[in-house]
Parts: structure tokens; sequence; C-alpha cells
């Protein structure tokens, strides 16, 4: 386990993702049932941008910094404030600078109601001792285990409403074929939850494979979202990155046709586009 989120935290993958799951919370949140979140890959929680890492690669300037400066419409605007909001509550009031990056975990905790309840599960020992501190609180919860057994270790939650994020380091050859099992394991213990499944577009081909083992589950609806910051001409680099979201909030798909030529309008460095298709869709 040599990866670490400090080098990438608030970069445009953290920002597509982040964004994805405060509008899946918002509809989670829209209901007034309890919900719970088990997010299998949580990483430290928050991250330092004036720290060694994150000033060693400056991604967070061409993701999160980016977006803050943008010029958005106001439909984009309304739809990103739950985001905008909770990226603002972890930094100094009334200013603009940056100094903080809350991650999913953080994020997600900043989102729930008092009956909502999160588990964020984290292997990699710095970082899961980083996260016990950071995520303090009754309704959530630090594990240090490993996020491929949590994915269906925790369905289906006694609450019977929630979203599990999975969200690995792809540091592993592997890593596209684990997403698919997780999410296969996990769905046929609960085929009514939300799932969102993040994945780096490095080239096409763990996409395109991860897309066909998709559709041999037989998992009624899924979306799939992707977001490219510039033409994949380069395979050694991030070009871009996908989400896998299972059963999806009936209105996110018209979010998301609002939000993502927004955020390719911020954040592509060069040629961006961003794909939003049906993957599966029971009629
Ligand atoms: N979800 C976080 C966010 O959005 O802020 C970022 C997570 S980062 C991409 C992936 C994390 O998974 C890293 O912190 C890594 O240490 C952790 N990790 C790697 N293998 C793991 C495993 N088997 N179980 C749980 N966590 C693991």
């Amino acid at each position: 386990m040599n990866y670490r989120h400090e080098f990438h935290a608030g970069n445009f993958a953290d920002v597509v993702k982040h964004v994805t799951l405060s509008r899946i919370i918002a509809h989670l949140r829209a209901k007034p049932g309890a919900f719970r979140v088990i997010d299998t890959h949580a990483g430290a929680g928050l991250y330092d941008l004036a720290g060694p890492q994150a000033s060693r690669t400056n991604e967070w300037r061409d993701g999160i910094a980016r977006l803050l400066g943008a010029d958005l419409t106001t439909e984009v605007r309304e739809l990103l404030s739950p985001y905008l909001d909770a990226v603002a509550a972890y930094n100094p009031a009334g200013t603009l600078t940056l100094t903080r990056y809350p991650g999913s975990p953080m994020l997600v905790r900043a989102w729930l109601r008092p009956a909502d309840r999160l588990i964020a599960c984290e292997l990699e020992p710095a970082a899961a001792a980083a996260l016990a501190a950071n995520l303090t609180g009754r309704r959530a919860k630090a594990l240090t285990i490993d996020g491929w057994t949590a994915a269906s270790a925790y369905v289906p939650p006694k609450e019977r409403r929630g979203l599990v994020l999975i969200d690995p380091p792809f540091e592993a050859a592997d890593d596209f074929t684990q997403l698919a099992a997780a999410l296969n394991e996990a769905w046929r213990k609960w085929a009514t939850g939300i799932y969102l499944l993040w994945y780096p577009i490095k080239d096409r081909l763990g996409p395109d494979a991860l897309a066909k083992r998709l559709a041999k589950l037989r998992i009624g609806k899924i979306l799939r979202a992707e977001v490219l910051v510039t033409r994949p001409t380069d395979p050694s680099r991030l070009n871009g990155c996908g989400l896998i979201i299972v059963n999806p909030p009936w209105k996110l798909e018209a979010e998301l046709a609002v939000l993502l030529p927004a955020l390719v309008a911020c954040l592509q460095q060069g040629s961006g586009s961003f794909r939003l298709e049906w993957l599966a869709r029971e009629s």
C-alpha cells in the first residue's frame, strides 16, 4: 500500500467524485428516513493543502481551486452549494484561501442528520490513524479494516437506505476486476442500495473492460459518468475519471447533465469532454 491521497486531495478527480457524492446525499436527505453511508476506502479524511505532499504536486490548484474561482451559473452554483459549503466549513471563515481539503468521510459526516450514520474504512496504518483522529462524533465510525471485505460485510444496513462508496487507490493491477466483484457481492445482498464506484481513466482498456463486466452482472440500473480533462493520448497520466452509479436517485442524471459540462469547462487542461450514459436501465 504505497498510495497516499495527500498528494492528490482536491484534484479534478476528487472534485468530480465529491460533487456527485454531494448530490446523492442531497437526495437521500430529501426523505425523512435515516440512511447509512459505507465508505470502503476512506483515506485520512482531512488534508493539509500547504503540507509537503499537497505542495509537491499542487494538484488541488487544478481542481478545487479552479472550481472556487470559476464563473458559474446560478443553477450550477445551487447544485454545488452542499459541496462548496462543506469545503468552506473546513477552511478559515471569510477568506478565499484554502488551507484544508475534506475527503469523502469528512464531507459525508458534514451532511449527516442526527439519525444518519457513516462507516468509514481505511487499511493503511497512518491514514487509518489520521482518520480515527479526524472522524470524531457519535454518528461516524472509523474502522481499520479491508474495504473490499467491508463492501459486502455491512450490507444491508439496518436503515435499509443509503450508499456504498467504493474508491480504491488503483495501485493493484486487478483493482478494476475487484471493483466489479465487490459490487456484485454487495449488490446480491442489498439490491436496493445506491453504489458509487470511482475509477481512473488513463486509457480505455480498464474502463471498457469494467463496463463489459458490469453488463454481465444483470444489475437493473447503472449510470456511468466520465470526465476527461484532456484527450487520452498519453496513457501514463490521469486523463480523466469515471463514476459508476448503481440505483442512482431519479433526479441525479438530470443534475449531472447540468454539472458535468460545467465541471469540464472549469477543470479541463486542454480539450476536455464528458460522457453520461446508462450501462443498464431496466424498464
Ligand atoms: N475516498 C477518499 C476520498 O474521496 O477522500 C479517497 C480514498 S483514496 C483514493 C484510497 C484509499 O484507500 C487510500 O487511503 C488507501 O490507503 C486506502 N486503501 C488501500 N487499500 C485498502 C483496502 N484494502 N481497504 C481499505 N482501504 C484501503
